[in-house]
C-alpha cells in the first residue's frame, strides 16, 4: 500500500534556533497523529544535523537537491551518499525553482533520480506546468513529458524509492491552488503515465504542492490519487504545518 506524506519545504529560509525549535514542536505534536502519515522535514542541508537533534524517530528529514556526481571536484554541491550520512532519507528532485532559476534540465532530473535510488535515498521528483502552459490546454502533456524523461532511468526494482510531487508553477508560493477537482486529475493522469513506463503506479505515492494551507489541505487530500502534499511557505510555521499533517484522511 502506498505511503501518504507530507513534506515541509524551507527553501533558503530558517535559521539554527528555527531548526531546533520547529522540528521539536512539530516532532512532538506528530508523534501521536493516528492517520499513518509519514511526516518530512526539508530544511537547508546546513541546518540537517540541528533538526535531526531534534526529529526523533517521529520525523523523517530530507535535502531539497544534490549533485547528480558520486563525489569529486564540484564546489557547492552535496552528494547522495553525503545527505544518507546526515540520517536523510528523502531529496527534492526538480523542484520549479531549481528548474527555472537555476535551468535544471529533464535529463539532470533524470540523473539526480538514478543517484539517488542507487543510494537507497527516495527521491521526491517534483513536476508542473507553468500559467502559459495550463492557459495553452498543455498542462498534462507537459506534466508528463516531465515523468517520463525525469524517471527514465528507473529501473523495475527502484520503483518504491519513487515519489511525485504535482505542483503547478503558478500556484507556489502564490497563494493560488489548483481546485480539488483539477488537482485529482493531474494526479490520476500521472498515475495512468507512471503504468504506461512499467512502474507500480498503485504504490508509487503522490503529493500535491503550491500553496497549500491549513485551510484547504483536507479538500485537496481528499483526492483518491492524492497521497498529501509538498508544502513551502506553510512549512514554516508549526502550527499550520502540523494542522497539514492532521488534514491527511487515514488510510483506508
Ligand atoms: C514548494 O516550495 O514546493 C511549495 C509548494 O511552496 P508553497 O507551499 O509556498 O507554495
Amino acid at each position: 500500500m502506498r505511503r501518504k506524506i507530507v513534506a515541509g519545504n524551507w527553501k533558503m529560509n530558517g535559521s539554527k534556533d528555527l531548526a531546533k525549535t520547529l522540528v521539536g514542536h512539530v516532532r512532538s505534536q506528530v508523534e501521536s497523529l493516528d492517520n499513518g502519515v509519514e511526516v518530512v522535514i526539508i530544511p537547508p542541508a546546513i541546518y540537517i544535523g540541528d533538526a535531526a537533534a531534534q526529529a526523533g524517530d517521529a520525523l523523517a528529514l530530507g535535502v531539497q537537491n544534490i549533485g547528480q556526481w558520486e563525489s569529486g571536484a564540484y564546489t557547492g554541491e552535496i552528494s547522495a551518499e553525503m545527505a544518507k550520512d546526515q540520517g536523510c532519507r528523502y531529496v527534492l528532485v526538480g523542484h520549479s525553482e531549481r528548474r527555472q532559476i537555476f535551468g535544471e534540465t529533464d535529463d539532470e532530473v533524470a540523473a539526480k533520480v538514478k543517484r539517488l535510488v542507487i543510494s537507497d535515498l527516495n527521491a521526491i521528483v517534483c513536476v508542473g506546468e507553468t500559467l502559459e502552459q495550463r492557459e495553452a490546454g498543455e498542462a498534462e502533456s507537459v506534466v508528463a513529458g516531465q515523468v517520463r524523461k525525469g524517471l527514465a532511468a528507473v529501473a523495475p526494482n527502484q520503483w518504491s524509492h519513487v515519489v511525485v510531487a504535482y505542483e503547478p508553477v503558478w500556484a507556489i508560493g502564490t497563494g493560488k491552488t489548483a481546485t480539488a477537482q483539477d488537482a485529482q486529475a493531474m494526479h490520476a493522469s500521472i498515475r495512468k503515465v507512471l503504468a504506461e513506463l512499467g512502474a507500480p503506479a498503485e504504490e508509487i505515492s503522490l503529493l500535491y504542492g503550491g500553496s497549500v494551507k491549513a485551510d484547504n489541505a483536507a479538500a485537496l487530500f481528499a483526492g483518491p490519487d492524492i497521497d498529501g502534499g509538498l508544502v513551502g511557505g506553510a512549512s514554516l510555521v508549526a502550527e499550520e504545518f502540523v494542522s497539514i499533517c492532521r488534514a491527511v484522511p487515514a488510510s483506508a
